[in-house]
This record gives structure tokens, C-alpha cells and sequence, in this order.
């Protein structure tokens, strides 16, 4: 089969090609970051894949102070002033000079163009690995939605290939996207982020109307889902959310199982190293005890499977 992977020229933006994950659906897998994202979550722990263009990441502790991407550097971007190294965005064109310059790896460019043919290459190396344990590729975010043609061929090819595919989504895209992939996606990992309206609107940037109305589209049409839900303390760690979830995946005929996904604080890092401000503080983390707590309120409502699935371990 792989003598037709060449008919796919498709290209699109990614962040990174993660091999062996294993908590991006069933068994191990690969997982295909897509870099864009439209929402707006607050919480959000992948900061590198929300915008779709390529930009430049900084990490201030491999720094050595050595000058040579100021050297380097036409646009003047970088800085380096009593031990603060300032690197001036507005003028980078992302032209990676500063990258290739540095000697302690303190620069990169987060994010490439690659062809769907590449990445299906890249993936069908632990084809091994998936035939073991029932796992596969993965095409996460970054809402891989946002580049719609890319996400199918993708899908496609990896079924051309026999690949289990799952595809991780937000669902804010208009349903004619999502009902385009169903063939050739074995398992929809749907995010639910919040229940209430008012305050999906206040911790994404946008209503949840359209995501539930294509959960339930998509549902009705026969896709197998995870209801995906990230519990993030002091925002959506309420009761009446999770009675929600409970609520929302007793109307879904072909749930696989609830997924809550402990926060983490990885974004913080992120968003310092590409120049972005972290709009949350330290948040608290869930005790198993709390976690119990939680897991009751759904399991009071619904016997639908549920695990926690801690990003972390
Ligand atoms: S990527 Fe290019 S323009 Fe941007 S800071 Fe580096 S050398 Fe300058
Ligand atoms: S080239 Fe790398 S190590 Fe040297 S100052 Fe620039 S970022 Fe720091």
C-alpha cells in the first residue's frame, strides 16, 4: 500500500510527531500534534498549538548569554542586557537563523509543514508496537479540525495502511467537517469542557451549543466516542458539571467510556518559553480522595465506564 502514498501531496502545519503515547486512546500509539487551534481555553496545556503559524520558542534555562543569535539575527530581534535576554517578536520572520546558530539548543521553531505521506511514514516505523497492543495513530492539538483536508487525507491514508485511527476534537468546526471523517476515524476523543453555556463562554471564548449539537449529530450517525473532560480546580470542578457529563453521556448511544483528565500545569512553560502570558495561577491538584468523590457524582447517574487519565504519568 505504501506505493500510493505518494498521490497524497496534502500539507499541513504540525507541532510534533509524539511516538508511544499512551493515553490518546487505545493501546500505544502515535500521536500527530496539528498546530491551530480556534477556542480559547484558559486552561490550555498545549499553548504551542493554538496559533497556526510557525513561531519561535525560547528556553531560558539552556541559555548561556553567548550572543551569537543577537549576532546572527538581521531583524534585530534578540537582546541581551545585564543578564536578561529580550527577544523582540514583532519583528521576527521566523527565518530560523538564530536556531541553527545556537550551541545550547536554546532556540527552536515550534511547528513545520509537513505532507501527510511524511507523517504516515513516520508513523507506520511501530506498526509493530499498534498490531501488540491494539493501538495506532492519533491526530491531536491543536484542533485538527482547523485544517480540515489535511486531518482526512491523513485519516485516510492511515486507513489505507490499517491503522486504528482517533481523532481528538474540540467539535467547534461545523458538522460537515466532523461527518467527513467518520470513515475513516474508528474513535471520536471528544472534548466536553464545561456544561453551562455562560461559563463555557467564559473559560474558551465560546458557546458549547455547537459542539453538543455535533456530539449528538455524531452520535446518532454511529461514531464511537470518549467523552474527553479536563477538570481543571476552581473552573469547571463543580457538581453540576459533573452531573453534565453523567447527563450528556447517558444521550449518547455509542460512548465508549468518560475520560476526566487531571490538569497540569505544563502550559505555564510553554506559554513563557514562545513569549505568552499564562492567564492562570498554581492551581491545586486532586487527591484520589477528591477524584472519588467526583467519579460517585457520574457513577450516581450513569454506569458508562470512567477513568481518569493523568496526562503526567
Ligand atoms: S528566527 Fe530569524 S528573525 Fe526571528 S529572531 Fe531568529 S534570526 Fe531573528
Ligand atoms: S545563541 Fe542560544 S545560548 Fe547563545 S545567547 Fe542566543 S539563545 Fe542563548
Amino acid at each position: 500500500m505504501l506505493d500510493r502514498i505518494d498521490k497524497y501531496m496534502i500539507k499541513g502545519n504540525i507541532v510534533n510527531i509524539q511516538r508511544f503515547s499512551l493515553h490518546d486512546g487505545p493501546g500505544i500509539r502515535t500521536t500527530v500534534f496539528f498546530k491551530g487551534c480556534p477556542l480559547n481555553c484558559v486552561w490550555c496545556h498545549n499553548p504551542e498549538s493554538k496559533l497556526k503559524d510557525i513561531e519561535l520558542a525560547y528556553y531560558r534555562e539552556l541559555c548561556i548569554d553567548c550572543g551569537n543569535c543577537k549576532d546572527i539575527c538581521t531583524m534585530g530581534c534578540h537582546t541581551i542586557s545585564g543578564g536578561a535576554h529580550h527577544i523582540g517578536r514583532k519583528n521576527c520572520v521566523v527565518c530560523g537563523k538564530c536556531v541553527n546558530a545556537c550551541p545550547k539548543s536554546a532556540l527552536e521553531m515550534i511547528g513545520s509543514e509537513s505532507p501527510a505521506s511524511e507523517i504516515l511514514t513516520e508513523t507506520l516505523k511501530d506498526r509493530a508496537f499498534y498490531n501488540n497492543s491494539g493501538g495506532g495513530i492519533t491526530l491531536s492539538g491543536g484542533e485538527p479540525l482547523y485544517q480540515p483536508e489535511f486531518a482526512l487525507e491523513l485519516l485516510k491514508l492511515s486507513k489505507e495502511n490499517g491503522l486504528h485511527t482517533c481523532l481528538e476534537t474540540s467539535g467547534f468546526t461545523g458538522y460537515k467537517n466532523l461527518e467527513r471523517m467518520i470513515p475513516y476515524t474508528d474513535l471520536f476523543l471528544y472534548d466536553w469542557k464545561e456544561t453551562k453555556e455562560n461559563l463555557h463562554k467564559k473559560f474558551t471564548g465560546f458557546s458549547n451549543n455547537l459542539i453538543h449539537e455535533n456530539l449528538l449529530k455524531l452520535d446518532k450517525a454511529g461514531a464511537k466516542t470518549i467523552l474527553r473532560c479536563p477538570v481543571i480546580p476552581k473552573y469547571n470542578d463543580r457538581e453540576q458539571h459533573y452531573i453534565g457529563i453523567a447527563e450528556l453521556s447517558k444521550k449518547l448511544a455509542n460512548i465508549v467510556e468518560i475520560n476526566l483528565l487531571p490538569y497540569h500545569t505544563l502550559g505555564s512553560s510553554k506559554c513563557e518559553s514562545i513569549g505568552r502570558a499564562y492567564p492562570l495561577s498554581s492551581l491545586p491538584s486532586l487527591s484520589d480522595e477528591e477524584k472519588k468523590k467526583r467519579t460517585n457524582i457520574i457513577q450516581r447517574i450513569t454506569d458508562r465506564k470512567l477513568l481518569w487519565v493523568d496526562h503526567n504519568m
